[in-house]
């Protein structure tokens, strides 16, 4: 099925006579490109790489936070190519080094608006410039939820983490918490039980959001203590994480407990605000692509990392869904003859 017209056959429609009018006000304003990308995490750099030696000349807009979610981390032990570890930001920039190599267009800019009824596809940047682009690739990612707390911003990356598949290893041992009481925050806290001397689970009401089977699971672990109708205050330490001051707002009394690590897993959000009115997504907003390939509901968008995977998150599954959102736009664009 054919889900949006030829610019040729929409020339006298009235979406593209505006268009083509603000061409001629501002040309230096409206550029046409063969593959643009939207966002700089593993996702998108990965389908950066790709497509510049694809040679579909792909320009990519690195969003708000160059390097994406990784760039707030510390050590990245867990991908594979770095036998010694190395820094999220770092990897981020070798990651970005790799992708000019090829002959990647990458800009500063936050994409602010999208037109997606139309082909070529319509991105406004930084609420000025409009991007015309015959194949897009959505890598926008996700953002943590965070509770708020002013020591949880100080303590980040020193003891404070959103992924304890990334982090928990540092904390091989110790002592730690996770805040939150559904899926995520559960199957967190059975991670860190395998690792951690012990888990406490704490979440606000007395009953967890989580499926049956990951609550008998976190149950039956010996290590694990759920701190109900328990929120977290105040995250205390010097340099780093060593304690969190929680409130039981049942009966407004407040515990320490000695802790090295703090994980958050409160959900996420996905990055695809300005895409969901056109795109289909599921109800929290990740944009579904099509089992085992980056396309989503409309030919033409692919979507990866972050922005599309409420399960795995990692920056070593974003790079290879970058990678399979570039070849899919590459044989998009020469299956449907846009040399
Ligand atoms: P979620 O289901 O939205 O759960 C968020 C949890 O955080 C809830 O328990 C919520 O409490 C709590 N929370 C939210 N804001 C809070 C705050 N300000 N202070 C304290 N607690 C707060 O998010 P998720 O666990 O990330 O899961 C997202 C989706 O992915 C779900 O559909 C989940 O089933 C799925 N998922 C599946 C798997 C799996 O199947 N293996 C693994 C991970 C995620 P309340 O319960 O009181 O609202």
């Amino acid at each position: 099925m054919e889900l949006f017209k030829p610019l040729q056959e929409l020339k006298d429609e009235k979406n593209i006579t505006r268009l083509e009018q603000e061409a001629v006000k501002s040309e230096e304003e409206i550029e046409r490109v063969r593959c643009l990308i939207i966002g700089s995490g593993p996702a998108g750099y990965t389908a950066a790489i790709y497509a510049a030696r694809a040679n579909i000349k792909p320009v990519l807009y690195e969003g708000l936070l160059p390097g994406g979610q990784l760039t707030t981390t510390t050590e990245v032990e867990n991908y594979p190519g770095y036998p010694d570890g190395i820094t999220g930001p770092v990897m981020m920039e070798d990651f970005r080094k790799q992708a000019l190599r090829f002959g990647a267009d990458i800009r500063w800019g936050v994409a602010t608006k999208a037109d997606l009824t139309v082909h070529p596809f319509r991105i406004t940047i930084d609420e000025k410039k409009t991007i015309l682009a015959d194949s897009l690739v959505i890598a926008t990612g996700a953002t943590a939820k965070y509770l708020g707390m002013e020591s949880e911003r100080k303590f980040m990356g020193f003891g404070v983490s959103a992924c304890a598949t990334c982090d928990g290893f540092f904390y091989k041992g110790q002592d730690v918490a996770v805040v939150g009481g559904g899926d995520s925050a559960c199957e967190e806290a059975l991670y860190l039980s395998g690792l951690c001397r012990k888990v406490y689970l704490i979440h606000r009401r007395d009953e967890l959001r989580a499926s049956k089977i990951m609550q008998e699971r976190l149950i039956n672990k010996e290590n694990i203590e759920i701190l109900w109708s328990h929120v977290p205050k105040e995250i205390t330490g010097n340099q780093s994480v060593e304690g969190l001051i929680l409130t039981n707002i049942k009966t407004g009394k407040e515990v320490k407990i000695p802790i090295q690590g703090f994980f958050i897993a409160i959900g996420h959000n996905p990055n695809s605000e300005i895409f969901k009115e056109y795109l289909e997504t599921d109800e929290v907003g990740y944009i579904k692509t099509k089992p085992g390939t980056s396309k989503t509901s409309i030919e033409g968008i692919f979507a990866c990392g972050d922005v599309q995977d409420p399960h795995y998150r990692q920056a070593v599954t974003a790079a290879g869904s970058g990678c399979i959102a570039a070849i899919d736009a590459e044989r998009w664009l020469s299956e449907n003859e846009m040399p």
